[in-house]
């Protein structure tokens, strides 16, 4: 984000009501903004509202009231929030995991086949599949990370998985490779191919010809395809243990 207009009274928009779901608008002043924009964030579940520094915050209700049907077309086609809840169905690599929860299970997290069970508090059932995933996707990206970089020759410093908004992975100039843990919430040829991509860039710090025939060479699958399926499918990822529908 660049140039942040700090003002000491936010500019506060009310949530706007489309078709029953509450979609917060978040306002950003941007100081090299040239006029005002509105964009619908499919990852987060807001509407941004981008504003120069000293434009008057009328103006951008006026044109979210404008644009309110564009607005409206945008959020209907979000994805809808998929919480941790007991019964809930989660993505896992390509399936899907029935979330079965009783207090009197076992504690811990444990999977068998299509269920995943986990006992202890309601309260911590969130919080506790999510670290469970965040260690599956662990362990399945570091040794394939690990295995396709000694193909390619090289070694990588460290693997991690964190929650960005918009990257699937990354690649330090130091060799350190981070992924989304979310991948693990997706077939895993969309995961290897994200890391073909990370681990080419050890050895191509671009995106030139060099690092697409490398890239290709490393997965089973072209780009191309594993891209489409992303754009296609990638935002309902992060909607997977969301209670509720927009996050700032
Ligand atoms: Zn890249």
């Amino acid at each position: 984000m660049f140039g942040l207009f700090r003002r000491k009274t936010p500019d506060a928009v009310p949530d706007i009501d489309i078709g029953g779901r509450q979609v917060a608008v978040a306002v950003v002043r941007n100081a090299r903004a040239r006029r005002i924009s509105l964009r619908a964030d499919a990852v987060h579940g807001v509407v941004r509202l981008t504003l120069p520094p000293r434009a008057p915050i009328r103006e951008g209700l006026a044109l979210l009231d404008a644009q309110r049907g564009w607005i409206a077309a945008r959020v209907t086609s979000w994805p809808r929030p998929q919480p941790f809840v007991p019964g809930a169905r989660i993505p896992f690599e390509g399936g899907e995991m029935l979330l079965d929860w009783h207090e009197d299970h076992p504690r811990g997290v444990r999977r068998m086949d299509t269920v995943l069970r986990v006992g202890g508090p309601l309260s911590t059932l969130s919080g506790r599949t999510t670290r469970w995933l965040r260690a599956q996707a662990l362990d399945r990206l570091e040794p394939e990370t690990r295995a396709l970089a000694a193909a390619a020759g090289k070694s990588v410093s460290a693997v991690s998985v964190r929650d960005p908004a918009s990257r699937w992975g990354s690649c330090s100039s130091t060799g350190v490779i981070t992924y989304s843990w979310r991948l693990i919430l997706a077939p895993a040829w969309i995961r290897q191919s994200v890391v073909a991509h990370e681990v080419a860039h050890l050895v191509h710090h671009n995106h030139g010809p060099d690092f697409w025939a490398l890239a290709r060479s490393l997965a089973d699958v072209d780009p191309g395809t594993s891209r489409r399926w992303l754009t296609a499918h990638g935002a309902a990822l992060h909607w997977v243990g969301r209670t509720s529908g927009g996050q700032a």
